[in-house]
């Protein structure tokens, strides 16, 4: 089919909620994208951070083709060998007890809000139902999600949305504390807020909040969708901090391009909140995804991904402090590991910039407040920081 008719063929028929770069994307191979025309793009931003470990991978692959050649799914009301693996595997890695498998990063927190809500209500406080969220928030598109999510455009239309919610300022334990009392059923944050434009949590700021979660006995949820498997070189976040949550959500790179978000719970929580009949859902947690993940935390271990984070976050700082020095409009640099963002000043759309870069052949995106994300695959080489540092510099020239 013609690039144009594709593109046309998806406006119309598809519902237009997104703003699509007039592209059509074709291939992957390693950290590079290929088009409809042939032309090639090293990728930056990984499907929004899902695609950790590229495209392609042999063993990812294989180990799909195999799953789909013995069970897609069956249904929760069984077991099956890759859902025991996968939790297995996701609990180990966050030092919590029990998972519970979704379709979304969404669904995650929807199912990490009824968590906290049961936990009230078990402990005789059903009153207690205010929600602690941060400004610049992001965690989903649902009623609940966004009911927690810092971002009023979002919300506006859809009010009333959950009641509850109440939002603090990020980073400023004074402004949470000043909302927490008897009827705070949990406060929510991201370890690294993403889409509200890269803010990584002060240590001293999330250790305060999860001190004031302790004394007050409220839920202490954190969101790690984006930030977490391993972006920070930290499986997650949090433990960066020496700090656990109560509950943590993941999605994004969980699976690294099948559908699939998990909420895990520590044991607190596993043992006092949602009981058979209390959460469910249909695909949750099939073979197929489950052989996903489960794959994804083996080529983890086996390709020392994590490692690869953390011995080039260095080097991707320094490539992207030195646009900082170099160009006017380039304001500053925040993030962790490979998450980061560099700050664009406000005289350019950092729209346009993106839209430069794709034709040099680079995908970045962009975040809340004019800011350029970065979201490469974790296997990213320190020649691909460089070629990004060279087609980076000429879109903004
Ligand atoms: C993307 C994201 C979500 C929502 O995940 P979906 O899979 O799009 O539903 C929630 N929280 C954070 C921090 C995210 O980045």
């Amino acid at each position: 089919m013609e690039t144009n008719t594709m593109i046309q063929k998806t406006e119309d028929y598809v519902l237009h909620t997104y703003n699509r770069y007039q592209i059509v994307f074709e291939k992957g191979e390693g950290v590079y994208l290929y088009d409809s025309e042939g032309k090639k793009y090293l990728d930056f931003a990984a499907g929004i951070g899902v695609n950790s470990l590229g495209y392609g991978n042999p063993k990812y692959k294989q180990a799909l083709k195999d799953q789909i050649d013995s069970l897609t799914h069956i249904s929760n009301l069984f077991y099956n060998e890759p859902l025991s693996c996968a939790a297995e595997k996701l609990v180990k890695a966050t030092g919590l007890s029990k998972a519970f498998f979704t379709n979304s990063g969404t669904e995650a927190i929807e199912g990490a809000l009824k968590a906290a809500k049961k936990y009230a209500y078990t402990k005789g406080r059903p009153e207690a139902n205010t929600i602690i969220a941060m400004e610049h928030s992001f965690h989903g598109r649902s009623v609940g999600a966004l009911s927690v999510t810092g971002n009023e455009p979002y919300r506006k239309p859809f009010i009333p949305l959950m009641p509850g919610a109440k939002f603090a300022e990020f980073n400023n334990f004074e402004s949470v504390k000043a909302l927490a009392d008897e009827n705070t059923c949990a406060i929510i944050l991201e370890t690294l807020q993403g889409e509200g434009g890269i803010y990584p949590a002060d240590e001293a700021f999330i250790k305060d909040v999860r001190a004031l979660c302790d004394e007050k006995d409220i839920v202490l949820i954190i969101d790690e969708v984006q930030c977490g498997m391993g972006r920070t070189g930290w499986f997650f976040a949090y433990q960066k901090y020496g700090i656990k949550p109560d509950i943590v959500t993941c999605a994004k790179a969980l699976g690294c391009g099948v559908p699939v978000g998990a909420f895990v719970l520590n044991e607190k929580m596993a043992s006092s909140t949602l009981v058979a009949g209390d959460h469910g859902s249909t695909y949750g947690g099939n073979p197929l995804v489950c052989r996903a993940v489960s794959t994804v935390f083996d080529l983890y271990e086996e390709e020392n991904v994590i490692e690869n984070v953390k011995t080039l976050t260095p080097v991707l700082e320094a490539a992207l402090d030195s646009l900082v020095d170099k160009y006017d409009i380039v304001k500053g640099r925040r993030g962790m590991g490979f998450m980061q963002g560099l700050i664009i000043d406000p005289s350019v759309k950092v729209n346009d910039i993106i839209l430069k870069a794709l034709e040099e052949g680079l995908i970045v995106i962009s975040a809340e407040g004019n800011v350029l994300r970065f979201l490469p695959p974790l296997i990213i080489s320190k020649e691909n920081i460089e070629e990004m540092l060279i087609k980076l510099s000429k879109a903004l020239a």
